[in-house]
């Protein structure tokens, strides 16, 4: 099983998330960055869906130390937020994630398919 690890400091959300892909993905939960980014070195996921919004470290300076990580540079990185506008999908592609998800989470195909294209289930 592919793993997909979330990055979110709301209970809540990793919950909604896990539920949506445990039958096809193993899902490690991290609450903040230091223990991401430690958890990542010890056991590396498929993928990683970031909250942008954490406390202490944000979304864009965790992506910031994966991508100058020699052994994680190369890990797909979703950007989960919740200050979806207009123009934030290519904000965030230029910022280096590999995609962009808002929240909340209506449409639970959105994130399927999104975690589905970086990291194919079995
Ligand atoms: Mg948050």
């Amino acid at each position: 099983m592919r793993k997909v690890a979330v990055v979110d400091d709301n209970a809540d959300n990793r919950l909604i998330i896990r539920t949506i892909l445990e039958d096809q993905y193993e899902v490690m939960e991290f609450s903040n960055g230091i223990e991401a980014i430690d958890g990542f070195r010890k056991d590396k996921p498929d993928i990683v869906i970031l909250d942008i919004s954490l406390p202490e470290m944000d979304g864009t300076e965790i992506l910031r130390r994966i991508r100058d990580d020699s052994e994680l540079h190369d890990l797909p990185v979703v950007a989960l937020t919740a200050h979806a506008m207009v123009g934030d999908r290519e904000k965030y592609l230029a910022a280096g994630f590999n995609d962009y998800i808002a929240k909340p989470i209506l449409d639970m195909n959105i994130l399927f398919s999104t975690v589905q294209r970086w990291a194919p289930g079995t």
